[in-house]
């Protein structure tokens, strides 16, 4: 299974593109598309998930038009919103349930096991009788996913899913999603690198609209090897350093300003050298130092 994404652009009415001729392959697995807010990650999801319409541009997912054959794609879809309102007083079990009646599980008998099976694989069988109002916000996420893989959908997406979890609910949800990601293609929009380190295999970075590369993070991180340094410096003297350098971020660290920059020459004394990790991937795309790294297409000749 393999999504097409070609060439979508939209501009809403306001004047804002939110996308920028985008085109990207997506195979099975999970997927990353990692960009900061406001970069069009939401507006993808949403024409994805056939909920809004692209100015021009074509989608499809193996043999199903996505623009067009709408029906087709909610059948298989299963989507998980930034934020999507429970009803407070209905049990997890009740509400899965009455889902899974809308989802077109009508025999009760299949029904019961689907809503029990799901509810084991997201954790939350313990809490079925539980009002989701007291669900914490971890709960709440596993839950969509629940409700999300009724009709074992062959795409999931999951739109900045990790937002506002604590850190071990966060763990338990990325685990929960990589194993979703195992039957499926899997898409996660995220605005948090270590998401996208953690889990995806393949990952498109977007800003503005637009996709600035397409690459798997380990290829990623490679690429940049001996090219990331870092120092610490005195807060004040940033601007300074900003002037010779590259600066792909600043950090605190301990109450002390640390830097990392892009340099393909070693940058001198006061520099060491920094084994890159992710992060350094995506600030060195975002402050467009990296050039664009298209994945080589089938049949092509490497020069
Ligand atoms: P992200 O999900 O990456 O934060 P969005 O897709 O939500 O990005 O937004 C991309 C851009 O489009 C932003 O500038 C946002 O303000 C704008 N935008 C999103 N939705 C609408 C809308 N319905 N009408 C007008 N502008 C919108």
């Amino acid at each position: 299974m393999t999504l097409q994404i070609k060439n979508i652009s939209k501009v809403y009415s306001n004047g804002v593109q939110a996308l920028r001729d985008v085109t990207l392959s997506i195979p099975n697995g999970m997927y990353g598309l990692l960009g900061p807010n406001g970069a069009g990650k939401s507006t993808l999801m949403r024409t994805l998930a056939t909920l809004q319409e692209p100015d021009s541009g074509s989608i499809f997912l193996d043999g199903i038009d996505v623009l067009k054959q709408k029906d087709e794609v909610r059948q298989t879809l299963g989507y998980l919103p930034q934020e999507f309102g429970l009803y407070p007083k209905a049990k997890a079990e009740d509400l899965l349930d009455y889902f899974a009646v809308l989802k077109g599980i009508t025999n009760r008998a299949s029904r019961k096991e689907v809503v029990e099976a799901l509810l084991k694989q997201t954790n939350l069988w313990e809490k079925r009788r539980q009002k989701l109002g007291g669900f914490s916000g971890g709960m709440k996420q596993r839950f969509g996913v629940a409700v999300a893989l009724l009709g074992n959908p062959k795409l999931m997406i999951v739109d900045e899913p990790t937002a506002g979890l604590d850190p071990a609910e966060r763990v338990r949800f990325l685990n929960l999603l990589s194993e979703v990601g195992e039957n499926s293609v899997v898409i996660l929009s995220t605005h948090i690198v270590e998401d996208v380190s953690e889990l995806c295999t393949r990952m498109a970075i977007i800003n503005k609209g637009q996709i600035l590369q397409e690459a798997e993070p380990l290829q990623a991180v490679a690429a940049l090897k001996g090219k990331i340094w870092r120092r610490i410096i005195e807060k004040r003297m940033l601007p300074d350093f900003e002037r010779e350098h590259k600066i792909i971020s600043t950090k605190l660290l301990g109450g002390r300003t640390v830097i990392h920059i892009y340099s393909e020459a070693d940058p001198g004394s006061g520099y060491e050298a920094v084994a890159p990790d992710l992060e350094d991937a995506y600030f060195t795309t975002m402050a467009g130092y990296h050039q664009n790294h298209q994945p080589q297409k089938e049949g092509e000749v490497q020069p």
